[in-house]
């Protein structure tokens, strides 16, 4: 089983960027980005991350702000944050040297047990077995296992299996083909068994139970909530919130000014609104944008208003204004930047002309 996993990989595995190298600071911030966002969109995010902070020096000497405005976009921004973390303690306790073993490498802030198992056994091929959503599905088919992958029992259960299954000799290469495998073939829906190497040897497969695996016990609670924005501008300058570091998304990340109720706010509960007393006279767009923004505990109605003030000195104190050009250097939720992008900034006036965004 070990050789065909191997063999296939040598023969299917896909190039990435992160694969030419054995640097366990690339490996280690391929790994992070790649833990819930899709390799075609975190290729790109690898190498401009790795370009700007090519090593884990330069990374820990970054401020977080810029941090997450190289993170804009992918989400869950506490990976960055704790990559930032993580950096900073190498330099405090390493020297700036990343650690070699796997104790050191699991103690650094947000390595769990899979992100030290992948950076150990790839670049420097100790022997610890990775367990991730590919693996628990190439598993839980492959023997027919039907402990929920999320149960305690099942966690100990795959990765005592995995751990025995991995080839001591060639750790990383067995790693990287088992999740490979589980990416490209053992896919979650309509996986291609009729060409699949592993078929005579698949209990699920023998069983017809490939639909039904790997079984998952919970379902997760997802909270609504509703966040009426307000786009406030005037001339090539627009207001700024940060986030508080005590909220539970997006912390210390930059937004449009938020009035967040139990229901999306209308144009004339707005215009009542305290906040919109501050700069006096006030010019509103009645037709607000509405977007839907899933996140994995959260489902996020927002709605954005565009209002035009006078100036911005009388609303300054309510929160950054920055120039429209400057914008990028705030890191800002997709949410956010989904609505400047396609409903604002393409149709305002810059220094005159039309930018072309
Ligand atoms: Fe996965 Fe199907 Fe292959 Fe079994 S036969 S390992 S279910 S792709």
């Amino acid at each position: 089983m070990r050789t065909s996993w191997t063999e296939w990989y040598g023969q299917n595995r896909r190039d990435l960027p992160w694969r030419e190298t054995k640097d366990p600071y690339c490996i280690w911030i391929s790994e992070v980005i790649l833990q819930q966002t899709r390799v075609i969109q975190g290729m790109d995010y690898y190498l401009r991350f790795v370009e700007r902070f090519p090593d884990v020096c330069s990374l820990a000497e970054a401020s977080e702000q810029e941090v997450l405005a190289m993170w804009q976009g992918l989400g869950y921004y506490s990976r960055a944050r704790n990559l930032h973390a993580a950096a900073k303690q190498v330099v405090a306790i390493h020297g700036g040297v990343f650690p070699t073993t796997y104790a050191e490498v699991r103690a650094l802030k947000g390595i769990g047990d899979y992100t030290a198992a992948a950076v150990c056994s790839i670049a420097y091929n100790l022997p610890h077995a990775v367990v991730d959503g590919n693996v628990y599905r190439v598993l839980s088919r492959l023997f027919a296992i039907e402990t929920p992958i999320d149960s305690t029992q099942g966690k100990k259960e795959f990765q005592k299996m995995a751990q025995e299954l991995l080839d001591h000799e060639n750790a990383g290469l067995h790693n990287q083909a088992l999740m490979e495998f589980g990416a490209l073939v053992c896919v979650p829906v309509n996986p291609d068994c009729q060409h699949c190497i592993m078929q005579h040897q698949c209990r699920a497969f023998e069983l017809q139970l490939v639909t039904q695996l790997p079984v998952k016990s919970k379902k997760t609670a997802v909270k609504e909530l509703f966040y009426t924005y307000l786009c406030i501008y005037s001339g090539n300058s627009i207001l700024l919130q940060a986030r508080s570091a005590d909220n539970n998304i997006w912390k210390n990340m930059y937004e449009l000014p938020l009035i967040e109720a139990d229901h999306l706010l209308s144009s004339e509960e707005l215009l009542s609104h305290s906040f919109l007393k501050k700069p006096g006279k006030v010019t509103l767009n009645p037709t607000p944008v509405d977007y839907t923004h899933i996140l994995s505990h959260r489902k996020i109605n927002a709605r954005f208003y565009k209002i035009e003030i006078p100036e911005m000195e009388s609303i300054s104190d309510s929160g950054v204004v920055s120039s429209l050009e400057r914008l990028s250097e705030y890191p800002l939720p997709r949410l956010i930047t989904r609505f400047l992008d396609h409903h604002f900034l393409p149709f305002i006036q810059i220094s005159g002309n039309k930018k072309n965004w």
